[in-house]
């Protein structure tokens, strides 16, 4: 019996097929990935689990029991090739057929490597995405070691805290002439370079890689400026691309990912996708987040979808990073800002940058400061703004301010 299919065993097909059941669909479910384990979480994989302080199996989204128990079939190891639109057939890396009734598109992102012509495949050089990337890189972290990290953005600067409480001895390069910059306002870079500064980290912003050498493992870099680095091991965090690979041969329309319309639905009525993979409406334009919480609520509102609900998804962006004693939250999306403001919280060491266009609270990054990221989601998701320069007033109660 053809029934649904999810391509793509990470947090957005987890959360979408555990979603169908929960709704009440009763037919046939697959549910098939190609990585070899079953589906995990990926933020403690730059965190805790690099750190050595998490066991593999909390890494696990559910026990395995689950999917029995809710008759999901979950085929591991196994990735699919090939979406015959026409037959509404796929075609397995294990040279099996699957045919489906309703398709859904979860194959979230594949890291940007580092150009072999540079030395981007010799040993010690890494990638941060899977369990197996970082069971590899793992056995690297080990004190006294020299690291090189190639990207100032937030999975680079995880892997530079967990390096540095690890005893390694810590570079970050990046190329913009701010770490963070692609992603933050210069207020919360310079938040985390001055954290990380302060724990012996050694920043090169305005600095690309020009070459990594090394006969078989990477033993030195070569900076864009000339200067020459003596490492034992390199982490590249520089971005991640949508894995639109199976979308794209099966002729689904791209725009930055997969694209999806409010629901979730591609140009082909049977084809749905969620997660990082897809780019979809948002605020009279299209977005494409890389986020769990977008993974989950997307998941679980195009599983509504496909069993014929109309509700669209409203996304509601939020975001965090650990790094040493830090917790940032973020609320909302800061793109288009042209103007921010800083406010200091009630403890040393806290703060929380405020995003606005024009009068329009846009987004918040607070560091250690709970009760401002919460007040500004709270805020965005309501479409209330305060008035910045009250923002500024650190006397000022948030409560009485918008
Ligand atoms: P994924 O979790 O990437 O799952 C997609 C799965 O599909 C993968 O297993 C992939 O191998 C598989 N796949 C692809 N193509 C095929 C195919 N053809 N056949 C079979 N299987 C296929 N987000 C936060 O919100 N907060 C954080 O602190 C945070 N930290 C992160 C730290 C790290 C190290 C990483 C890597 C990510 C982090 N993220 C964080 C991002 C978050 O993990 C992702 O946004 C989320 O996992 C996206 O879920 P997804 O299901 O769309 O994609």
């Amino acid at each position: 019996m053809r029934g649904i299919v999810v391509v793509g065993a990470g947090q957005a097909g987890a959360s979408l097929g555990a979603k169908l059941r929960a709704l009440g669909y009763d037919g046939a479910l697959t549910l098939i990935g190609d990585e070899p384990v079953p589906p995990y979480q990926r933020p403690p994989l730059s965190k805790k689990y690099l750190l050595g302080e998490m066991e593999v199996e909390r890494l696990y989204l559910r026990p395995l029991s689950f999917y029995t128990e809710q008759d999901i079939e979950l085929r591991t190891g196994v990735a699919v090739q090939l979406v015959d639109r026409a037959a509404k057939i796929l075609t397995l890396s294990d040279e099996t057929t699957l045919a489906y009734a309703q398709l859904a598109l979860t194959t979230g992102s594949r890291p940007r490597l580092l150009p072999e012509a540079i030395g981007g495949s010799l040993g010690g050089v890494y990638a941060v995405r899977t369990l197996a990337d970082v069971d590899a890189m793992a056995m690297e972290f080990r004190a006294g070691r020299r690291l090189l990290i190639v990207g100032g953005g937030y999975i680079g600067l995880e892997a530079a805290a967990v390096a540095r409480l690890r005893g390694m001895h810590v570079t970050v390069i990046e190329m913009a002439d701010r770490i963070l910059q692609r992603v933050a306002a210069a207020e919360t870079s310079a938040y985390f370079r001055a954290l990380h500064a302060s724990h012996g980290v050694d920043f090169r912003e305005s600095t690309g890689l020009a070459r990594l050498e090394g006969t078989q493992r990477v033993e030195r870099a070569i900076l864009a400026d000339g200067s020459v680095l003596e490492v034992d091991c390199v982490v590249a965090g520089v971005g991640i691309t949508p894995d639109t690979r199976l979308a794209e041969a099966a002729g689904l329309a791209i725009e930055n990912g997969i694209r999806v319309d409010e629901l979730g639905r591609t140009n082909d009525p049977d084809i749905f996708a969620a997660g990082d993979c897809s780019s979809f409406p948002y605020r009279g334009g299209r977005v494409r987040l890389e986020s769990v919480p977008n993974a989950i609520d997307m998941g679980e509102a195009v599983a509504g979808a496909m069993l014929g609900g109309t509700e669209p998804y409203t996304a509601r962006p939020w975001f965090w990073s650990d790094q040493y004693e830090v917790k940032l939250q973020i609320a909302g999306l800061n793109t288009g800002y042209d103007r921010v403001v800083v406010r200091p919280g009630i403890k040393e060491g806290t703060q929380s940058v405020w995003y606005f266009l024009g009068p329009e609270l846009l987004a918040v990054d607070a560091m250690n400061d709970p009760r401002a990221y919460m007040t500004g989601k709270r805020w965005i998701e309501a479409g209330v703004s305060p008035v910045a320069k009250a923002i500024a007033d650190p006397a000022s109660d948030l409560k009485t301010l918008a």
